[in-house]
């Protein structure tokens, strides 16, 4: 059906005299169509200059026909120190699951300083082919260079979802990409889907974590988000998976960065890595101060654990920022979660809910933390970890 957009009509009469069924009249300065003498012809949209007419219909299949031009599932490739980071293999597997869905390819994007083996680990844990850019300004991170290439590759190849973990560095570099291409991004996704027709669901807690939040970004391509780091499950590794590895060549104006790194040093842990540890017991407010809080680390300690804490632990001092699990804090997927005095506001469980075991400790029987909790303790703290403590230390006597 002819429409006419009467802010952009200027009146000038052009469409009246082309219309071979009388069916526009220039009333008052603007365009009126008499829709049932419009035969749909399309004579008046062509020389309508302000392109004030338009049919019905064809800006839906014109953006359709725009959006499907993009297919493809793509990860970011993240590499710290010539190796791989577990949120790529993450990342692999989550894009697998989607791409089958969807029956379309899964393709990981690599930028590295020397040719390694690191295409065929992709391959092995579910790439279907890999984009490889290789230039030495990628042995260290350079966020502006980064956007660059990756925002030159998605003009190239069309893919219709990029995904990154939701690391430093993809948080500092893939907004640049989602920006350049003026596309939507969500960040820090805890969970994916997909429809039918590629929407990515991209959910993620919102308004201070009280709801999860479904977000598609239908309007445009490609789709970008962000995926919390340990939340979803790589492949096993499969050898003898075959896939295909492109060399890009990109323009060397691309490599150009304004960042100069004078020095890296490494972060200091105290104690067994939060990432790695295949126990961790955690204290929150219940804790109530320092001294409280020890109890905490000597269970830990017992347990040749990790020690780790809630936001309000950490803002109260107790113990440093990067001991904190949740949103803004690590995500950790141990073998046992122990909660000491934690609540379980969904900021703090999102980092915590993939634990095989959940073990709570809290004095409030409606405390959130029990809705997740394998087992669930309602008790004092202070009863309960010091009674726990010397039962293990008889244990292990
Ligand atoms: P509280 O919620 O105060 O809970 C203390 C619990 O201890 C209560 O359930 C109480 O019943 C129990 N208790 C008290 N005394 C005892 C006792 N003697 N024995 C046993 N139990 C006891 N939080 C995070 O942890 N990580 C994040 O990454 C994070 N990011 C955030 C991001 C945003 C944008 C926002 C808005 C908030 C974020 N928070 C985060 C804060 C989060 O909302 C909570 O405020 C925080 O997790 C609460 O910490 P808590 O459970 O230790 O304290």
């Amino acid at each position: 059906m002819l429409r006419i957009n009467i802010d952009a009509c200027n009146g000038c009469g052009l469409c009246e005299q082309t219309c071979a069924v009388d069916a526009i009249h220039v009333v008052d300065g603007i365009a009126e169509i008499e829709q049932e003498s419009c035969t749909g012809c399309g004579g008046c949209v062509d020389v309508c200059e302000p392109a004030a007419l338009f049919m019905e219909g064809q800006e839906l299949e014109e953006k359709n026909n725009a959006l499907a031009e993009w297919s493809g599932i793509w990860i970011y490739a993240e590499c710290r120190n010539g190796e791989l980071a577990p949120v790529s293999l993450e990342l692999l597997g989550e894009g697998r699951r989607l791409a089958d869905i969807r029956e379309t390819k899964l393709s990981a994007v690599l930028f590295t300083d020397e040719t390694s083996n690191l295409t065929a680990q992709l391959i092995s844990h579910g790439a279907d082919t890999v984009y490889l850019v290789e230039n030495p300004i990628f042995g260290n991170f350079y966020e502006d260079a980064n956007a660059a290439v990756l925002t030159d590759l998605a003009r190239r190849y069309k893919p219709e979802t990029i995904l990154a973990g939701a690391t430093a560095i993809g948080r500092s570099f893939i907004p640049r990409v989602a920006a350049s291409l003026r596309t939507g991004l969500t960040a820090d996704c805890t969970c994916l889907g997909i429809q039918e027709n590629g929407d990515l669901l991209q959910s993620r807690p919102a308004f201070g974590g009280n709801v999860m939040a479904a977000v598609l970004c239908s309007g445009t391509r490609p789709q970008m988000a962000t995926v919390h780091p340990m939340v979803m499950k790589p492949l096993e590794t499969d050898p003898d998976r075959k896939g295909e590895v492109v060399k890009v060549d990109v323009e060397e104006s691309l490599f150009d960065t304004k960042i100069r790194v004078n020095n890296f040093v490494p972060l200091e842990s105290e104690g067994v890595a939060l990432n790695e540890a295949d126990i961790v017991v955690a204290g929150g407010r219940g804790l109530e101060n320092e001294e409280g809080f020890k109890l905490v680390e000597e269970l830990a300690e017992v347990l040749g654990g990790a020690v780790a804490a809630s936001r309000a632990a950490v803002d109260s001092g107790w113990i440093s920022a990067t001991r904190m699990v949740g949103q803004t804090g690590q995500t950790v997927r141990p073998r046992i979660y122990i909660a000491c005095g934690i609540s379980g506001a969904i900021q703090h469980t999102v980092g915590m809910q993939s634990a095989e075991t959940i073990i709570a400790i809290n004095r409030d029987p409606d405390a959130p933390v029990f809705d997740i909790a394998t087992y669930g303790v309602v008790g004092d703290a202070f009863e309960v970890l010091p009674r726990l403590i010397e039962k293990l230390k008889q244990m292990k006597a």
